[in-house]
């Protein structure tokens, strides 16, 4: 018997967790989708997101460098990303390079950088 899929099934069919943004409480499918949400500069400071990556002790197996054209690298594929969102979207949805985001991986650790910083926003949140 066919059971149609429920909405968010369509929207998020590899199951990622979902965040919410820690300042404007919007909510966003991945990890990927938080970070391309707040690198698009209306919640925190523009490039504060890319500049960031770059100041968690893991960068190394990440990044390239930060003046680079495409500053982050896949860990375990080499592909390489101009954004640090584009790189988790890539690792979220390619089941061969999906590891990194284990808490012990490099991009677990990036991540949880992330939110261990925003957690105490400081200076780089924009207040209206
Ligand atoms: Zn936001
Ligand atoms: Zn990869």
């Amino acid at each position: 018997m066919y059971h149609p899929a429920a909405p968010q099934d369509q929207n998020n069919p590899l199951h990622l967790p979902i965040y919410e943004c820690w300042f404007c409480a919007t909510q966003w499918i991945g990890f990927s989708g938080i970070l391309f949400h707040l690198e698009d500069g209306r919640c925190v400071k523009k490039d504060r997101i890319r500049t960031l990556a770059f100041e968690c002790p893991e960068y190394g197996f990440y990044g390239n460098r930060l003046r680079d054209a495409n500053p982050f690298f896949c860990f375990k594929c080499g592909a390489q990303f101009p954004q640090i969102s584009h790189l988790f979207h890539h690792v979220e949805h390619t089941p061969s390079c999906s590891y990194l985001l284990n808490n012990s991986e490099c991009l677990g650790a990036l991540r949880n950088f992330y939110i261990e910083y925003y957690e105490c926003p400081g200076s780089d949140f924009i207040h209206y």
